[in-house]
């Protein structure tokens, strides 16, 4: 069958087409040049590459973007979304193109995609839960991150980019299943929510700062750029391979259909990972400091009993296999 990857050049997207690949899957992946699609191409090579091509998709957030993308495909896999903190007006730059992205996918599914059978959307644990430590339990699918949707409908265009992304996710997220309510189209829905992913990256990337947000993190630290431990970060965390897997496991299991699925594979904190650090590649001066902040699992049972996710990849392993990555990729040591 074939599959509409969006987002196909970014650090997940590159790994679900990679999974869709190797399984012997079709895929179309979305990109927002000719040169990003060849340059996929050329990724993919390795990998059954020979059933992968691309469509130019420059901006989700335009109405009927995907219009042409969709036609064909038997499912289709939304990844492409805006991650970054970096932005200047946070309506603008990250809620609206997650939002219109999203939607527009639906609808162009809706209308040209009469072969779809299935919708995964790479939604997050951000909109399930907020990043506050002082959470009472560990969440589950049946939450919402609620407190960023009303940061973001109060302070609109200003709302701190952390939350931003927060409320775009978690918007994003609801004006789906709302679209699924309201229109009751030919396919079915299921979302995805991960917390922070690392692990390898295989998608173009020209240096450090040209990395994607999560695995940044990572490289910050690794290369001496965070001197410090922010003492109150205690998050999800899982492995970018996991999470390609689980879009993959999401797309033909009957029992998948209109869930959404918490993929969070255990703790994370900048203490903890100063520690693999100082472990696994010794003789570099790391950033210092403790974390106070506490955490409580996100609840991952649901992915293991419908997904059938039964492993997932141990943090160290994660954050070694992230390092060798970027040091083979940057020409470092
Ligand atoms: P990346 O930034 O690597 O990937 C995002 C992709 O979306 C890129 O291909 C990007 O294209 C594309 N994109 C963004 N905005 C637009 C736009 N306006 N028009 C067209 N394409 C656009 O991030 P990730 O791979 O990490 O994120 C993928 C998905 O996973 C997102 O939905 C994100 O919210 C979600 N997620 C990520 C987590 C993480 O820790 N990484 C955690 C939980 C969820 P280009 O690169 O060319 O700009």
């Amino acid at each position: 069958p074939l599959v509409l990857v969006s987002g196909v050049s970014g650090f997940l997207g590159s790994h679900v087409a990679r999974e869709l690949l190797t399984q012997g899957y079709l895929v179309r992946g979305s990109v927002r040049s000719v040169k990003k699609g060849q340059q996929m191409k050329q990724i993919l090579s390795s990998f059954g590459g020979e059933r992968f091509t691309y469509v130019v998709v420059e901006n989700i957030a335009v109405d009927g973007a995907f219009d042409g993308a969709v036609v064909d495909a038997e499912f289709v896999v939304h990844t492409a979304s805006p991650f970054t903190y970096s932005v200047i007006d946070a309506k603008r730059d990250l809620v609206e193109p997650a939002v219109q992205g999203t939607l527009g996918i639906l609808r162009a599914v809706a209308t040209h995609g009469p072969r779809v059978r299935r919708v995964v959307v790479t939604s997050s644990v951000a909109a399930i839960r907020t990043d506050s430590p002082a959470l009472p339990e560990g969440r589950s699918e049946l939450d919402w991150n609620t407190p960023a949707m009303a940061a973001f409908n109060q302070l609109g265009k200003d709302t701190p980019s952390r939350i931003a992304y927060q409320a775009s996710k978690t918007l994003a997220e609801k004006a789906a299943w709302d679209f699924m309510l309201k229109e009751k189209p030919h396919f079915d829905l299921t979302t995805i929510n991960p917390p922070h992913i690392f692990g390898p990256t295989i998608h173009p990337c020209k240096s450090i700062a040209d990395l994607n947000t999560s695995v940044k993190l990572i490289a910050d630290f690794y290369v001496g750029n965070i001197k410090a431990v922010d003492p109150s970060v205690t998050f999800g965390r899982v492995d970018v391979r996991d999470v390609a897997r689980a879009h993959v496991l999401a797309l033909e299991n009957p029992a998948a259909s209109g869930q959404r699925f918490l993929v969070s594979a255990g703790l994370f904190t900048h203490q903890i990972l100063v520690e693999i650090l100082n472990k696994r590649f010794p003789g570099q001066k790391y950033a210092t400091g403790v974390t106070t902040g506490s955490w409580i699992p996100e609840i991952n049972t649901k992915s293991k009993e419908i997904l059938g996710i039964s492993e997932y990849i141990e943090l160290d392993e994660s954050i070694v296999d992230t390092v060798h990555n970027i040091k083979e990729r940057f020409q470092m040591g």
